[in-house]
């Protein structure tokens, strides 16, 4: 039996008091009450730039898009990362999905709430899709982090997350010597859309990093064939590169 614990407030509680969640920054349990210390999160490498209209990425003052998306459109509609991916972020994320740090996956939740409370009363969606892992991978870390950002993140907005409408049927793997087009091609094939989509019209996908776009672009493909008409995305961190500088 898989127990819910954010479900059950006082078991939670109880749980918090033994195993008090540890903040993502310092890996020191935060105070009773609090996921990350106030010190630790002023830290945190917030974007408060401006930024691309498609991606969210960074970018100067006097530009629409970045370098990328006045390249290249994408396949979903717009969204953005709240975090640059810095050593912090890095350190922080690489715990989450590495080293069974999953209370990190729920202040981040609550970090995208925060941050991206307009955006998401602007864009209205009827439901969160976490980005999801091949079940082996699943069964190797114990959880998928994007699922539990994505419930934090629910708990908080009152949206909900619907893990069964996409499922991931192949392990990707690494894909770094392919080219954009290739890659592209081989997300794509990954994802397969599933599951009741009875009045989905609108959605957010989210994840813990968005780097070149490849993944969210082809969940937003795999989505938008499966009828889904706006796909936004939300991701903890953003990488600041572009790929059209390489
Ligand atoms: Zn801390
Ligand atoms: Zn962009």
């Amino acid at each position: 039996m898989k127990l819910h614990f954010s479900q059950n407030k006082p078991l939670k509680l109880l749980i918090d008091l033994i195993y008090p969640p540890r903040c993502p920054v310092c890996g020191q349990p935060a105070a009773v009450g609090l996921k990350i210390c106030p010190e630790c999160r002023r830290q945190l490498p917030l974007i408060e730039s401006r930024r691309c209209r498609k991606c969210g990425k960074p970018v100067e003052d006097f530009e629409v898009l970045c370098p990328d998306c006045a390249k290249e459109d994408h396949f979903y509609d717009r969204g953005l990362g709240i975090y640059i991916y810095d050593e912090t972020m890095k350190r922080a994320i690489s715990e989450l999905k590495y080293k069974g740090r999953r209370e990190y996956g729920e202040v981040f939740g609550d970090l995208i709430y925060e941050n991206a409370r307009s955006e998401l009363m602007d864009w209205k969606p009827d439901c969160l899709i976490p980005i999801p892992l091949h079940r082996a991978r699943v069964r190797e870390r114990g959880y998928n982090q994007a699922q539990i950002i994505a419930e934090a993140l629910s708990e908080k907005c009152g949206i909900p997350t619907r893990a069964d409408i996409l499922i991931r049927t192949m392990e990707t793997g690494r894909m770094k010597e392919l080219s954009a087009k290739d890659r592209m091609n081989n997300m794509t094939c990954a994802f397969e859309a599933v599951g009741d989509r009875k009045g989905i019209r609108s959605v957010v996908l989210i994840d813990d990093i968005y780097t070149t776009g490849a993944t969210i672009d082809a969940a937003s493909v795999v989505l938008r064939r499966a009828g889904i008409d706006e796909i936004y995305f939300l991701a903890v961190c953003i990488g600041g590169g572009f790929m059209v500088s390489y």
